[in-house]
């Protein structure tokens, strides 16, 4: 007998135990589970219920989820008159995720969002931070990424002291990502979380500077892997679509990337499907592209989880 054996504890013990009973019971090989936190879901997207959200949330295996809102539903030029609202994509607003967030407080947390060129959208946006909202997100609007009304939200973000995630999606969203660096720069404690097709086209150096979804192996260097590099201050959502697309063109590529940025990538899954699993749900197969690339568990857990803890003091 060795003597771990011997100094086992009683709470050892029943860990093992239940250990045991989760192959058991799921007849599976991995036992273990793991602390999975998704940064980015919403309530009502394209329609989903709540109940289907919770049914997806738990069917993926997540831990806690962090929603995010809508801004408030206005025809302006940065909503694109009306066809950006709810987040182009019918996402519920501040109360809705604040009520799903009240409802099942283990399991949701979330954020204060609204559109930045609204002349009382600061006073929106404390009204919810001042009630726990933990980002101010998602910011999804077409304004310049370095305009006065993204500064105006960032300087909230740095007096709430939470972060702020930006859809970066080229002709559409947050424009002019080559110019995000006077943002990181004016606002060195503010940290930025960097999502969509543009942040994640922009990892290879040669992106053509209009493809949503390019396939193909990557020349390292590009300006997102700059960005990550230069600024402490800036992180990587790995969700959507785009995120899955990064994942998958080039896999020697992203298991380099994920290796060097291990402490500033998080995972999200921004699913809209009711599954939760198999081939359909995207966030499913993000989770499981991770875990595939990911083998060390100390840098996995970062990326599910550790990296999200720190940045969203849970
Ligand atoms: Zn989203
Ligand atoms: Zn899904």
């Amino acid at each position: 007998m060795t003597s771990t054996r011997t100094h086992l504890t009683r709470r050892d013990f029943i860990a093992s135990s239940a250990l045991m009973l989760g192959t058991l019971a799921h007849g599976a090989t991995v036992a273990t589970a793991e602390e999975v936190i998704d940064i980015h879901q919403h309530t009502n997207y394209a329609g989903r219920t709540d109940e289907e959200l919770i049914r997806h949330q738990r069917g993926m295996g997540i831990t806690k989820t962090l929603l995010l809102p809508s801004g408030r539903l206005v025809k302006s030029r940065s909503t694109h008159f009306g066809r950006s609202n709810g987040l182009a994509a019918r996402c519920g607003g501040s109360e809705s995720v604040a009520a799903l967030a009240a409802e099942h407080p283990d399991e949701f947390i979330c954020g204060a969002n609204d559109v930045p060129d609204l002349p009382d959208s600061v006073q929106e946006l404390e009204k919810w931070l001042k009630r726990g909202a933990r980002i101010i997100a998602e910011q999804k609007f077409s304004l310049p990424s370095d305009s006065p009304d993204i500064r105006k939200f960032a300087e909230v973000a740095r007096d709430y002291q939470v972060p702020m995630l930006l859809h970066f999606q080229v002709g559409e969203y947050n424009l002019g990502f080559e110019n995000f660096w006077r943002i990181l720069e004016a606002f060195p404690t503010v940290n930025f979380i960097g999502h969509a097709q543009t942040w994640w086209s922009c990892v290879d150096e040669y992106w053509d500077g209009e493809s949503l979804y390019p396939k193909g192996s990557v020349v390292p260097g590009g300006l997102t892997d700059r960005y990550l590099s230069n600024y402490p201050n800036m992180y990587g959502d790995l969700s959507a679509g785009s995120g899955l697309n990064f994942l998958l063109r080039d896999e020697a590529h992203s298991q380099w990337f994920l290796q060097r940025h291990q402490d500033r990538l998080l995972f999200g899954s921004d699913c809209d499907d009711k599954d939760g699993g198999g081939p359909q749900c995207q966030g499913a197969q993000t989770l499981a592209t991770l875990r595939r690339l990911l083998p060390r568990p100390e840098v996995r857990r970062k990326i599910l989880s550790g990296n999200a803890r720190r940045l969203l003091k849970l």
